[in-house]
């Protein structure tokens, strides 16, 4: 049951949340968590506050990055307190949120990711997802403690699991209409980046016309075979691009040609 929707924690401090989220997980159905460079883990207050849930303590992965946690994921959503400048697609309402992850989790892993108890996520974490979400709460006190905000998140989402239409009756979605992994999306951005620099779109590297580029995808939502059209018509472009090696490298090739 909901066993491709992962709770990721990023650099969680208190040990003692872990566990609370191991808890609030498995009250709303959740398994899979996964915790990215916790301070203190394992740890007994972890267990301690996981009340029951400590299997889910004992199954959780601990990995290096944000990335590593979500690469094979075709959703991602960062939930923040508040807005940031990035232009990703948001959800203003959990509920849509929760709605949208049930359905892309039914075939493919999905995530939920949460930031750091003092900080939240940095810019470049939220540059890992496809999408945000808040927790609409009081305009003046506003941010909930981190195993509270998982919660009501995965309160959400278990709730949006009961009322998912004719779950019975579904079909698994063909693997070309569904969106692709993190990881692929990846490649296709920094194939875009390569083929704009070669071209002399941009002439280095660009963080905001790259962020807006990945908003604008992440809107999108290019499925599986779409993207690999969008992969095809960049390899066709590339072919007419100068090339780009360095002078010392052409003259290597050339002369392991000749011989
Ligand atoms: N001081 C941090 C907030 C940390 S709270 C900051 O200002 O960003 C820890 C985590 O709980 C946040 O990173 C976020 O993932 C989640 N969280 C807390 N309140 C939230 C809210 N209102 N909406 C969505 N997520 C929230």
């Amino acid at each position: 049951m909901l066993s491709n929707i992962r709770i990721v924690l990023v650099q969680t401090y208190h040990p003692g949340n872990i566990g609370a989220t191991a808890r609030a997980m498995k009250t709303m159905g959740l398994s899979d968590l996964v915790l990215v460079n916790p301070r203190c883990f394992p740890d007994p207050e972890a267990s301690r506050l996981a009340a029951g849930a400590e299997d889910l303590i004992d199954q959780a992965r601990v990995v290096g990055s944000l990335a590593e946690a979500v690469n094979d994921c075709v959703q991602v959503v960062g939930a923040s307190a508040r807005l940031r400048s990035l232009p990703l697609p948001h959800f203003d309402e959990p509920t849509d949120m929760a709605r949208d992850i049930v359905d892309q989790g039914a075939d493919d892993p999905v995530a939920l990711v949460f930031g750091r108890e003092r900080f939240g996520l940095t810019n470049d974490e939220i540059r890992c997802c496809s999408h945000q979400v808040s927790i609409p709460a009081n305009p003046d006190y506003g941010i909930l403690n981190l195993s509270q905000a998982v919660q009501v998140l995965a309160h959400e989402v278990f709730t949006a699991w009961r009322r998912r239409p004719d779950s019975d009756f579904r079909l698994a979605r063909p693997s070309q209409d569904r969106q692709p992994p993190r990881e692929q999306l990846g490649h296709f951005h920094d194939h875009l980046t390569r083929v704009m620099q070669r071209s002399g779109f941009i002439t280095q590297p660009h963080a905001r016309t790259e962020a807006q580029l990945q908003a604008l995808f992440a809107r999108a939502r290019p499925s599986r075979k779409e993207l690999s059209l969008l992969r095809g018509l960049l390899a066709s472009l590339e072919q007419h691009l100068p090339d780009d090696r360095l002078p010392d490298e052409q003259l290597t090739d050339d002369r392991l040609s000749d011989e």
